[in-house]
C-alpha cells in the first residue's frame, strides 16, 4: 500500500513536460523540510491506496498520457517504484518528481526523473546524493530553485563540478516571491550559463483541477 495525500488531474507546470494535461500523485512524508515548501500539508495526512486502485485513477480518464508522481518524497516508499513500472507498462509517460536525496538506483529505466538538487538557502542544501548523477539516465532533468545571488553561483558551481551541462538538462526556476523571473533571466544571459529559465507555471496561473483521496 501507498500512502497518498492526493491526487489530481492538472497541467504540468515544471519539467520538460510543462504544459501537458497530467494526472498528479501526490505522497505522504518528506525527509527534508525546505524553507520554500508549498506542499506542508503533504508531510502526514493521507490515506493508504493499492497500485491497482492508483492504477485505476489513471485509467478512469479516458484520453490521459502523463502520470506524475510527486510528494513529499515518494521514494519514501518502497511501493512507488513497482507503481511507476505499472504506469510505463500501460504506455503513460511517467515523471518522478524527488529531491534526490534518496538513490534512484532502482527507479524503472522508462521514468523520466526530475531531481530537485536543493540549494544552501533552502535550508536543505547538503541533502543531496552524488550516486544519482553517476547512475542517471540521460532523460534525467536537474532542477535548482534559486533563492539568491549565492544560490545561482553555488548551482552554476555544482552543474559545472558535475558535468551536468554535457549530459542533462539543467532547469533554474526563480524561488516564488522571492526571486524575480527578470533577475534569474538576466543573470543567466550575463553569465553565459547553459540552463533553461523555468517558471513554474502553477504557481502564476491558477489551473482548475479535480482532487482525489
Ligand atoms: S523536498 Fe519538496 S516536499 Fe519536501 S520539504 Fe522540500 S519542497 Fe517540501
Amino acid at each position: 500500500m501507498i500512502k497518498v495525500n492526493e491526487i489530481f488531474h492538472s497541467i504540468q507546470g515544471e519539467s520538460t513536460f510543462v504544459g501537458n494535461p497530467t494526472l498528479f500523485i501526490r505522497t505522504t512524508g518528506c525527509n527534508l523540510r525546505c524553507h520554500y515548501c508549498d506542499t506542508k500539508y503533504s508531510y502526514y495526512e493521507g490515506s493508504l491506496m493499492s497500485i491497482e486502485d492508483l492504477v485505476r485513477e489513471a485509467q478512469q480518464r479516458p484520453h490521459l498520457k502523463y502520470v506524475c508522481i510527486t510528494g513529499g518524497e515518494p521514494l519514501l516508499q518502497k511501493e512507488v517504484y513497482p507503481l511507476m513500472s505499472a504506469l510505463c507498462d500501460l504506455g503513460y509517460f511517467v515523471s518522478l518528481e524527488t529531491s534526490g536525496s534518496k538513490s534512484c538506483r532502482e527507479v524503472d529505466g522508462r521514468v523520466k526523473i526530475v531531481l530537485d538538487v536543493k540549494t544552501p538557502a533552502s535550508g536543505e542544501g547538503d541533502s543531496f546524493l552524488l550516486e544519482n548523477i553517476v547512475g542517471s539516465p540521460l532523460s534525467t532533468e536537474f532542477k535548482f530553485v534559486i533563492c539568491s545571488e549565492d544560490d545561482f553561483k553555488w548551482s552554476e558551481n555544482f552543474c559545472r563540478q558535475h558535468d551536468l551541462f554535457e549530459k542533462f538538462t539543467v532547469l533554474y526556476s526563480p524561488s516564488f516571491e522571492e526571486v524575480e523571473p527578470q533577475w534569474l533571466a538576466e543573470k543567466i544571459l550575463q553569465q553565459n550559463s547553459p540552463a533553461r529559465l523555468q517558471l513554474q507555471l502553477h504557481k502564476y496561473i491558477w489551473f482548475p483541477h479535480t482532487r482525489g483521496v
